[in-house]
């Protein structure tokens, strides 16, 4: 989490009286969709509704190990809180699903490859989206002065998809994602705060109706009721967000997804609709879409660090990378090579890394006949 001091922009006190707003919001939407975004929309940062049940969700203690959702009190939603002077936001989306990657379902029914959730199969979106960001407020500045802003891309104490969501770019569905009913769900969200009176956007209504496929579709349901997400289920969390041991009775259910898990998104009807990307730096690298989870267990740590550079997924750091994808072999077929492996990572340093290696033995072993 970046430090907000060291982050912000100056406010301006004095938005130009004589600009005409409703013509500058045209003139922000086409520069965002020269940008690459493939919405913009404004909102303003009332987010009470949005509060209280973010405020209901931490005291389920939903958030499991996610202490940072705790922090920063009410500046989460909060907007003008976080950044003084804030009165609008200007929220983005932009397309993330690779171009020609592999298909879900094929990685997914073949136990010995592993299912990387496809928005960590290319470059890292934070820098991507937000200096397309810091360009958007440099065309702004071209066109009105000086104004007072701050970008933010899924990296500071923001509640993006109520934002979204207000902004007209989608709603938030069962599932805890926003979705558009012309492009779906495979997009990254972005925020400008600005202190500019920009006319807003009315926001989205939600069109799930009487679906719950995704409810159906969560290996671990950790959808355990419409539009509420137990973190401590979640495969994303489970595999991304939590530095220690994954709970032993949930690690049958992860399959061989070793980073993040996508099921909820690809039995969503609306993402019939969804777009490739359109930015070439989200498509795969390394031919992570379609890999045998031995050649990723071989990987030392300094192949981890070198094949994983600008990569998302290099945040996890090599021993929860071992640790699930130990887990995805133990739920796998298994074999000689698998064995030998496991094995060999009986004498890994992390006592995590020998812990999960030995349920994959063991739970190999259990299924022999
Ligand atoms: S799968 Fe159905 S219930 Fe879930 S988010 Fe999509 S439309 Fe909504």
């Amino acid at each position: 989490m970046p430090k907000l001091a060291d982050k912000l922009a100056g406010m301006s006190d004095n938005p130009q009286p004589s600009v005409d707003y409703a013509s500058l919001v045209r003139q922000i939407r086409q520069w965002g969709r020269e940008l690459g975004f493939s919405a913009v929309g404004i909102t303003d940062t009332d987010l009470a509704e949005a509060e209280t049940d973010f405020l209901n969700w931490l005291g389920r203690g939903m958030h499991g190990d996610m202490d940072y959702m705790q922090r920063h009190g009410r500046k989460r939603s909060r907007p003008a809180q976080l950044v003084s002077g804030t009165t609008r936001i200007i929220s983005v989306r932009m397309d993330y699903r690779p171009p020609g990657a592999h298909n879900s379902e094929d990685i997914l029914g073949n136990s010995a490859k592993a299912f990387i959730s496809r928005y960590a199969l290319g470059r890292d979106y934070h820098k991507t989206l937000r200096s397309r960001l810091q360009k958007l407020a440099t065309r702004i500045e071209q066109a009105v002065g000086k104004f007072g802003y701050r970008a933010f891309t899924d990296s500071a104490p923001v509640l993006e998809k109520p934002l979204a969501e207000k902004a007209g770019l989608g709603w938030i569905g069962k599932h805890s994602n926003v979705i558009h009913r012309n492009e779906g769900s495979w997009f990254f969200l972005g925020e400008l705060f600005t202190d500019l009176p920009l006319p807003i956007d009315p926001p989205s209504a939600r069109h799930c109706g009487s679906c719950d496929a995704c409810m159906r579709a969560c290996p671990t349901g950790a959808i355990v009721e419409p539009y509420t997400v137990d973190a401590r289920l979640c495969i994303s969390y489970l595999t991304i967000e939590l530095r220690t041991s994954i709970p032993e009775k949930l690690r049958p259910l992860l399959g061989n997804r070793i980073y993040g898990c996508d099921d909820c998104q690809l039995v969503c009807p609306w993402n019939r609709f969804a777009s490739d990307a359109a930015c070439e730096d989200f498509g795969v690298r390394n031919g992570l879409d379609d890999v045998d989870l031995l050649d990723l267990f071989r990987w030392s740590e300094n192949d981890f660090d070198l094949k994983l550079r600008g990569s998302p997924i290099r945040r996890i750091g090599h021993e929860c990378w071992l640790r699930n994808i130990a887990v995805a072999l133990g739920n796998g077929a298994g074999g000689a090579q698998v064995v030998d492996a496991l094995q060999e990572k009986m004498k890994h340093s992390s006592a995590m890394v020998r812990e999960h290696a030995q349920w994959a033995l063991t739970r190999l072993s259990e299924k022999l006949p």
